[in-house]
C-alpha cells in the first residue's frame, strides 16, 4: 500500500505514504522507445446511487486503463464524509481490495492519468479534494484548459492559494471564489470563466456533476443501471467501453456546454454556456478511445473501418497482404482489406506485456528496437508485397523501424498507408504531442517522409476523408487542429500554454 495519497478517511489522519515516482509504466515506455505513440491524458468516471460505489468506479477506470497509466485515484461520498484515495501506478495496482474497503458510500469519482499540465507527482494525481468556501469538493478532469495563466493570476491576486499545479484546483478554486448563491450556480459560473477542454467529474457530501467543455473537445457519456428495488444508479464516463462492464445502459453524451447534476431527488441538467460551435477531437476516433466505444455518437469501430475503406479510395497499391501495425491499425485495416480484397493477416504480433518488464537501464532501445514490442511473422512477410496500415506518424523514428523489420522478414515491398492526415502541430487541448520542431510532417513533404522510413510509397488519409469517416452522417464539427494548425479557441495567453511533454 505504497505510494497513496489518503485523504478524509474515517479514523486516518490525512496521509501520504512516501514516493513522487513516475509510473513504471511511462518510464518503461520512455526506455523503450524515444518515438512513443501520441498519448491521452485522462479518463474520468462517475457514480451516484450504488451501495458500492468505489468498486464499480475502479471497474469503470479498469475499463479506461488506455486513457492515462501514470496515477489513479477514487474519491467516494456518503452524505457526511468524502474520502478520497489516489496513487502512482496502475488502477488494479493501486486499489486492491484492503484499499477499496476503507472508500464507503454510494456516490463516488474516479480518473486514471498520464500528465499534462502539472508534473508528474502524486499531488496532481486527481481526483482532488478541497475544502473550500462552498464545502468540501473532489474535482476530476480530462482535458487542458488554455487561460490558466490569466485566471490562476486573478484568483491568486484575490487570495488564492493553489496546493497544485493541475487545472483542476483552478476549477475549484474559481466555484470557491464566485459571488454565486448556490454551489449549482457557483460551477456554473467558473466553468464559464475558463477556456479549452475539459470533461469534468465533481462530488460534493452529497451530490454529483458532470460537465463538457463548450466546445464538447473530450467525450463524456451519461449511463444507467437499472434497479428494480430502488433509485437508478446513474453512471458517467469518458467512454461507453466502461458501461459494459459495469452492465450499464448508455442513455446519452453529456452535451457540450451542458451541467448535469445528480442527487437523490434525481437528475437535472442546465446548459451553462450555448453558441459556441462543436469542435470535438477527432484523434479520439482515429486512435484514443476504444473501437467498443461510441463516441460523439458514432462507434470508433465504424469510423477506423471506414478510414481503412476511405484509404483504398484514396491511394490504392497492389500488394499481396494488409498487416495492420498493432494495436491501433488493426481496425483500418480490416477495412482496408475488406474494401481492396486483399487478404488481411497479422504479420506484426504485440508483446503486451513488454511496458510492465524490468529493463536495465543499459539495454535500451538500440538493443531491442522495436522488436520488443512487434515481432514479426516470417513466413507471412517473406517474398510477399505488404500495405502496413498504422494510425500515425510522429517523428518518423518508430514507422522507419517497423518498415526495417518487415523488410528484414524478406518482404518483397513495403508501402505504408496511415488512417489520418499528416499530424503538423502540437496539441493543446489535453494530448501529449511533441513540439512542431519534433514532428516530422511539419517539417518534411510526404516524399521525404517516405524516403526518411525507407517505405517503397507512402500515403496519408485526407483530411475530407477523415472527417467523412469520423462522422458517420453525424453532424458532428470536429478539432482537426493538429492537422491544420487552426486552433478553435483563441490563445489568451498563449505563453503561458505549453503541449503535455512525456518523460523521453
Ligand atoms: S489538436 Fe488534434 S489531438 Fe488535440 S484536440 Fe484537436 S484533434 Fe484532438
Amino acid at each position: 500500500m505504497s505510494h497513496l495519497l489518503m485523504e478524509g478517511i474515517p479514523g486516518m489522519a490525512a496521509t501520504h505514504l512516501s514516493g513522487l515516482e513516475s509510473a513504471q509504466g511511462s518510464a518503461a515506455d520512455a526506455m523503450l522507445s524515444d518515438d512513443p505513440k501520441l498519448r491521452e491524458e485522462c479518463g474520468v468516471v462517475a457514480i451516484h446511487g450504488h451501495p458500492d460505489a468505489a468498486r464499480q468506479t475502479y471497474l469503470g477506470l479498469y475499463a479506461l486503463q488506455h486513457r492515462g497509466q501514470e496515477s489513479a485515484g477514487i474519491a467516494t461520498a456518503n452524505g457526511t464524509n468524502l474520502s478520497n484515495i489516489k496513487g502512482m501506478g496502475l488502477v488494479a495496482d493501486i486499489f486492491t481490495e484492503e484499499v477499496l474497503a476503507k472508500l464507503q458510500g454510494d456516490m463516488a469519482i474516479g480518473h486514471t492519468r498520464y500528465s499534462t499540465t502539472g508534473d508528474s507527482a502524486l499531488l496532481n494525481a486527481q481526483p482532488i479534494r478541497v475544502d473550500s468556501t462552498k464545502g468540501l469538493i473532489a474535482i476530476a478532469h480530462n482535458g487542458n484548459l488554455v487561460n490558466l495563466g490569466n485566471v490562476r493570476a486573478k484568483l491568486e491576486r484575490e487570495g488564492a492559494f493553489f496546493q497544485t499545479t493541475s487545472d483542476s484546483e483552478i476549477i475549484v478554486q474559481l466555484i470557491a471564489h464566485s459571488k454565486e448563491g448556490t454551489l449549482v450556480d457557483a460551477i456554473a459560473d467558473s466553468l464559464r470563466q475558463v477556456d479549452g477542454a475539459f470533461s469534468i467529474v465533481m462530488m460534493t457530501r452529497d451530490r454529483v456533476f458532470a460537465a463538457r467543455d463548450p466546445r464538447g473537445f473530450r467525450p463524456l457519456s451519461m449511463g444507467r443501471i437499472t434497479n428494480p428495488d430502488g433509485p437508478d444508479t446513474i453512471v458517467f464516463a469518458s467512454e461507453t467501453c466502461a458501461f459494459d462492464l459495469l452492465r450499464a445502459k448508455f442513455e446519452r453524451d453529456v452535451q457540450p456546454g451542458e451541467l448535469v447534476m445528480v442527487t437523490r431527488d434525481g437528475v437535472t441538467s442546465r446548459q451553462y454556456s450555448t453558441g459556441t460551435p462543436q469542435s470535438s477531437c477527432i484523434f479520439e476516433h482515429v486512435y484514443f478511445a476504444r473501437p467498443d466505444s461510441k463516441i460523439f455518437n458514432r462507434w470508433v469501430q465504424e469510423s477506423r473501418e471506414e478510414m481503412g475503406r476511405q484509404l483504398v479510395r484514396e491511394s490504392h497499391v497492389d500488394a499481396d497482404l494488409v498487416v495492420p501495425v498493432p494495436d491501433s491499425g488493426v481496425t483500418a485495416a480490416i477495412g482496408y482489406a475488406a474494401e481492396s480484397g486483399i487478404p488481411f493477416r497479422f504479420g506484426l504480433i504485440r508483446n503486451h506485456y513488454v511496458d510492465r518488464t524490468f529493463i536495465e537501464p543499459e539495454q535500451r532501445v538500440r538493443d531491442f528496437g522495436v522488436k520488443l514490442k512487434l515481432n514479426p511473422v516470417r513466413n507471412l512477410l517473406e517474398g510477399k508485397r505488404i500495405i502496413l496500415i498504422d494510425d500515425s506518424i510522429i517523428r518518423g523514428k518508430t514507422s522507419r523501424r517497423i518498415v526495417r523489420m518487415v523488410r528484414s522478414e524478406g518482404a518483397k515491398e513495403v508501402h505504408l498507408r496511415i488512417s489520418c492526415p499528416p499530424t503538423i502541430s502540437p496539441c493543446f487541448y489535453g494530448v501529449d504531442t511533441p513540439s512542431k520542431r519534433e514532428l516530422i510532417a511539419a517539417n518534411n513533404s510526404i516524399e521525404e517522409i517516405r524516403r526518411f522510413i525507407e517505405a517503397d510509397s507512402l500515403a496519408y488519409l485526407s483530411l475530407e476523408g477523415l472527417q467523412k469517416a469520423c462522422d458517420g452522417g453525424e453532424g458532428n464539427h470536429f478539432c482537426v487542429a493538429c492537422y491544420t494548425g487552426e486552433y478553435p479557441t483563441e490563445w489568451v495567453d498563449v505563453e503561458d500554454i505549453l503541449p503535455a511533454t512525456a518523460t523521453r
